[in-house]
């Protein structure tokens, strides 16, 4: 494996060769942190929701999902505390100018050129635009900083329209902004990022064991995804770290190369969110209880992810390089289930109706799996070229295919190869998606 910082350079010029992301408004020479995702990159994004969306949503029937607005009433910004507190500490270099955020920064020097730094001042992250044709004061809207607050405030809407009671949550993924005062790593920390968040609404008497419970299915769903368990792991926030709002908080960590950072974060949010928006509004956001005949403000249980932090997440673990027939191979390890392309279709020569029998094959294979046909070069390049984009499977179409109707089917990680009749071949990828094991993929 490459060293660590060799490894993020390795893993960002791949993703622009071969179109996983791309540096934002490029041809004007870009935009400072802004990335564009490119025809493979915007399927592992689409993965990557699809598969948090699964498992908190369709895989249960206790979280409901909601699409609210980037942008709401600035009242609700005012009631959550992020007109007033979404700050990050500042500090200004006295002599370079560069600008950093003061719990990024160790001791009272500038970590580019040495200069002192100014005291901290508070910067507030959202960005401000105006709704409607006057720019004034009365017309200023934010760009939503998380997709949190559109879910408290629908809070009452989803009790009412889909019968749901505590414990129950809401999910959400959509697009987030935050001015942020250093962005930087990739797309770890960007200003404008997609979140992936479900509020799960509690009697406030179950609230540390669904606590307990989320912190470990969401720790658990990376490490199903294949994400090396030793480079995963879960920080609990202390005391003096948290939120004044949070009564708990935990991090899942990947070890990214520039060290161990958030991926996520769950959190116990107690009743300040649904208390602060009802006191605000006048709306009695309070949970009646038919047998008691009370009334109490759900606690909240707060998963919070980041859709970019895990897709660099899962193509920084999948990254690997080995040694096949004496060349060195780039290869991408991922899940089979994040792969953007699940199975690639090639005829072993141009000719002898192998292009024409492999684009039978495909139009079968489509149905099931998103596909890719490559009819170019010597088929041992081909073959390189799917494994550095992380396709799984590959299929190839040679002379036997014409005389005896099978195909080989050669696999991603150990290369093995494997004559199966065109008959069986959805149903073999299927097992073998089923049955991926990164250990055992890895021998
Ligand atoms: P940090 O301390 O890194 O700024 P945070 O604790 O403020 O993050 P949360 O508000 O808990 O982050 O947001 C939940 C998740 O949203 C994060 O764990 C991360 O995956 C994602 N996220 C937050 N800010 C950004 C950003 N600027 N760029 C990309 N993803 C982000």
């Amino acid at each position: 494996m490459p060293e660590a910082a060799s490894l993020m350079d390795k893993v960002v010029s791949l993703c622009k060769r071969r179109g996983y992301v791309y540096p934002a408004s490029e041809i004007y020479g870009g935009l400072n942190s802004c990335w564009d995702y490119g025809p493979l990159g915007v399927e592992l994004k689409r993965r990557v929701k699809e598969a948090w969306w699964r498992s908190m949503v369709h895989d249960r029937d206790d979280v409901v999902g909601l699409d609210s607005a980037i942008l709401q009433s600035p009242l609700v910004w005012k009631a959550s505390g992020h007109i007033e507190g979404f700050t990050d500490p500042m500090v200004d270099c006295r002599a370079c100018k560069h600008r950093f955020r003061a719990d990024h920064v160790e001791g009272s020097r500038c970590p580019d050129c040495g200069g002192e730094l100014t005291e901290p001042r508070k910067f507030n992250l959202m960005f401000k635009t105006f709704l409607g044709a006057v720019e004034d004061d009365a017309s200023v809207v934010y760009l939503r900083p998380e997709t949190a607050q559109g879910i408290f405030v629908n809070f009452l809407n989803v009790l009412a329209s889909s019968r749901k009671r505590p414990p129950f949550g809401i999910a959400q993924i959509g697009k987030s902004f935050r001015n942020e005062i250093t962005p930087g790593n990739f797309v770890f920390r960007t200003r404008e990022f997609e979140q992936m968040e479900m509020e799960y609404f509690t009697p406030p008497e179950q609230a540390t064991r669904w606590f307990e419970y989320w912190r470990k299915e969401r720790f658990d769903w990376y490490a199903r995804l294949g994400v090396r368990p030793e480079r995963l792991r879960m920080r609990d926030h202390r005391k003096d770290e948290l939120a004044h709002y949070a009564r708990a908080c935990t991090d899942v960590e990947y070890e990214f190369p520039f060290g161990w950072s958030e991926l996520e974060g769950i959190a116990d949010r107690g009743s300040f969110d649904l208390e602060r928006h009802s006191e605000a509004s006048g709306e009695n956001l309070k949970v009646f209880v038919e047998e008691t005949k009370t009334h109490y403000t759900p606690f909240v249980i707060e998963p919070a992810a980041g859709v970019d932090r895990a897709a660099l997440t899962f193509l920084v673990d999948a990254y690997d390089e080995d040694v096949a027939q004496g060349e060195t191979r780039v290869v991408l390890r991922f899940h089979p289930r994040l792969a953007p392309i699940t199975v690639a279709i090639l005829p072993l020569v141009k000719k002898e109706g192998m292009p024409e029998k492999a684009r039978e094959i495909e139009r079968e294979l489509r149905r099931r799996f998103t596909t890719f046909y490559d009819e170019s070069a010597a088929i041992g390049r081909r073959y390189r070229r799917q494994d550095e984009v992380g396709t799984p499977y590959c299929v190839t179409v040679d002379g036997e295919t014409m005389k005896e109707d099978t195909v080989t089917l050669r696999e991603r990680d150990s290369m093995a190869q494997e004559r199966i009749p065109v008959r069986d071949l959805v149903g073999s990828v299927e097992g073998r998606i089923e049955g991926w094991r990164r250990a055992g993929a890895r021998g």
